[in-house]
């Protein structure tokens, strides 16, 4: 009986949200008395060893060039054998675009239950029931797993990640890699300089922005940060940006330790893509704007004469 916490990973990196998940993993093994293990398919930079700081006694690893890339549906059946041949009765995923795409798959190959977009620790006292985000973010729900596996999928910023001391061992397990229905012949990288699910720093701008040609203080503004470039929905059906960039409940979530809104303002769409992140900055003309209600900070002005101001004076930090 073990946790197995699944590490998700891009070009030779461990993604921060496994640091999460693994956390988490190893405090609801810590709960029910059980190991706390990982698995990574594929290889990267990173010296899993030091993983155990995050809590995991063993880090499982099928060490095959072809899982370098991921695809869910072999990343699903390796994971599948991987979960047997560990003796894991929960596994844990983060509930990130890598984890939407495999924990499903696991958890009907495996027939185990699944609750996506979990938010805290389940309550082993009574079954095994996990609070889960829906309707957006607005409300919760409490699902019971009565399966003997369990796959539960971490909405990401949920849960405090904590690096302590501690080192891990590492297993290599010898699991076949099925062959790949559908093959990657090339990856373009279309978004800025840093992925935008990925980022700690996401700078969205929206109508307010007027058109295309100013998206260059945005820019600047993310530059600056080491940020990711967002923005809202009609600026992607505009064709001002593209749609990879368009955030929300019809994009992508996201879910940044800082989020800049810059004249976006605020609809309920919106919001449903970016309420998960930890502080939120608006800048708006117009103080009536509903995301200053969703706002940790919040500037009533015009974005064309803050966001030169504050790039600068960021720039000189
Ligand atoms: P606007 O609503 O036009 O707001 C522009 C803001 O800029 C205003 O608040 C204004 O005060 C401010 N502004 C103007 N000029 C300046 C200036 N110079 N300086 C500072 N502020 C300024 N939207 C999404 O974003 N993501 C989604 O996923 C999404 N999904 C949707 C799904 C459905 C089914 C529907 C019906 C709608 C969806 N929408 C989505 C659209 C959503 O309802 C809003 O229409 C949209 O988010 C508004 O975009 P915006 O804030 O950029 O534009």
């Amino acid at each position: 009986m073990s946790v197995l916490i699944f590490i998700d990973h891009a070009d030779g990196q461990i993604k921060k949200a496994s640091f999460e998940t693994l956390t988490y993993g190893a405090d609801l093994a810590r709960q029910l008395n059980v190991a706390a293990e990982a698995i990574i398919l594929g290889t990267v930079n990173d010296d899993l060893t030091t993983l155990g700081k995050y809590g995991v006694t063993k880090v499982n690893q099928v060490n095959n060039e072809a899982l370098n890339t991921l695809d869910a549906q072999v990343y699903a059946k390796v994971l599948e054998e991987a979960v047997k041949s560990t003796g894991a009765n929960v596994v844990v995923f983060s509930h990130n675009q890598t984890g939407k795409a495999i924990a499903s798959r696991v958890a009907a190959g495996l027939k185990a239950g699944l609750v996506a977009g979990a938010v805290a620790l389940p309550d082993t006292a009574n079954g095994f029931v996990v609070k889960k985000s829906v309707f957006s973010g607005k409300a919760f729900a409490n699902v019971n797993i009565a399966s003997d596996i369990k796959v539960i999928s971490l909405n990401p910023n949920s849960y405090k990640t904590i690096a302590g001391e501690g080192t891990s061992s590492v297993n290599q397990l010898n699991i076949a890699v099925p062959a790949a229905r559908v093959k990657v012949t090339a990856v373009n990288k279309v978004s800025g300089e840093v992925p935008l699910t990925e980022a700690e720093i996401v700078v969205s701008g929206g109508r307010g922005l007027k058109g295309p040609e100013n998206w260059g203080i945005v820019e600047d503004l993310a530059h600056a940060l080491h940020a990711a470039t967002a923005c809202s929905r009609p600026v992607a059906d505009s064709h001002w940006r593209p749609h990879h960039e368009h955030v929300g409940q019809t994009g992508v979530q996201v879910a940044p330790n800082l989020y800049i809104a810059l004249g976006i303002s605020g609809a309920i769409q919106h919001l449903a893509g970016v309420n998960r992140s930890k502080t939120i900055v608006v800048i708006n003309k117009d103080a009536e704007a509903p995301f200053f209600k969703a706002a940790d900070y919040g500037i009533v002005g015009d974005v064309f004469e803050i966001v030169p101001k504050l790039t600068e004076e960021i720039k000189k930090l």
